[in-house]
């Protein structure tokens, strides 16, 4: 097999490991481990659009936050007693860029929730190519910290400066509402506090953007209002060339519970009967039609299709390429 011309080589390289070989035994020799991991992000194409997600952190989805009947919440017991691994989740944001616009899907949790344990989102977007004076818009699902807390600092500073945030008016009313947040319950008063925290600067810049209705803010892009979660919780579709990505915000948290059973809601739900049949719709029409799913709560990339699988469905995730611009080798083409 070898050419004719590369003999030499293979003498001189012959040469070099003999003499290796003849030193101290190359295989008890300490290499140092490397514990950096790849690069947190991951790209492909939807038609024309460069999609790309951004990594911002994972942590344990605590079993006490779900809701479901008796039965079900035992057999989470008992699964996760199993497999420790069971309810790990991540959080993620996405960069959707059309060639005009560079648009940011929820902004990760910056240092706004879970302890240091996120704020990943800007770190991957350097990685990716862009920075944040890039970002022209940002979409985001909802007001949840772990969804906008990369959009401030925590000394109150933007981190997308020349960008226009928009979020549904129902949501923005409903968390930036000092009546509202007077009368929640002691242990949502965090996510109040933190969603008026995080909104001031870009208010005071007039930046904040709301929707309501279906008016468009991008084209290509349609709105999906996904009540439940909370009252404002929006999914964004984008299409190009016959392709679809739906962002989903927070339709599933533990992928591994309520995809067998989408009925099962988190204690986070503010309307629990709404959220459950949100998500019963959904991924009833999303198992019928050909979307790829950006839902930041699973694992990273975060990005995949739902089957249909007795009487829940199953999560295909993308498969890693690096030819995310031309399609995959087929053995039968
Ligand atoms: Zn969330």
């Amino acid at each position: 097999m070898f050419k004719r011309h590369s003999i030499p080589f293979v003498a001189a390289l012959v040469a070099a490991l003999a003499s290796v070989v003849a030193g101290p035994n190359p295989a008890l020799r300490a290499a140092p481990q490397h514990p950096d991991q790849a690069p947190g992000f991951y790209r492909l194409k939807v038609g024309d659009l460069e999609v790309t997600a951004l990594f911002d952190g994972t942590g344990v989805f605590d079993p006490h936050w779900l809701n479901g009947t008796k039965a079900t919440m035992n057999g989470v017991q008992q699964a996760l007693h199993e497999d420790p691994h069971m309810l790990d989740v991540a959080d993620t944001g996405f960069l959707v860029n059309t060639g005009k616009q560079r648009i940011l899907v929820d902004a990760g949790a910056g240092s706004w929730w879970g302890g240091g344990a996120f704020g990943r989102l800007a770190r991957s977007l350097g990685s990716a190519g862009y920075t944040p004076d890039d970002v022209n818009i940002v979409l985001i699902t909802h007001l949840h910290s772990d969804h906008v807390g990369g959009l401030t600092t925590e000394d109150g500073k933007r981190v997308f400066p020349h960008a226009d945030v928009y979020v549904a008016k129902a949501e923005s009313d409903f968390w930036l509402s000092p009546d509202i947040a007077a009368k929640a319950p002691k242990d949502a008063q965090p996510f109040f506090q933190s969603a008026q925290a995080i909104a001031a600067p870009y208010i005071k810049a007039g930046k904040w953007r709301t929707f309501s209705g279906s008016q468009p803010i991008v084209d290509g892009m349609e709105l999906v209002p996904l009540p439940g979660h909370t009252p404002g919780h929006t999914g964004y579709e984008f299409s190009s060339k016959g392709q679809k990505v739906l962002f989903w915000g927070d339709i599933v948290h533990a992928l591994r519970v309520q995809l067998q059973r989408p009925e099962v809601t988190a204690t986070f739900d503010i309307d629990q009967t709404a959220a459950a049949a949100t998500r019963q719709q959904l991924l009833t029409r999303l198992a019928r039609e050909d979307v790829l799913i950006a839902g930041p709560h699973m694992n990273f990339p975060a990005l995949g299709r739902l089957h249909k699988e007795g009487s829940g469905y199953s999560w295909a995730p993308v498969v890693f390429t690096d030819e995310w611009n031309t399609a995959a080798f087929s053995p039968q083409k």
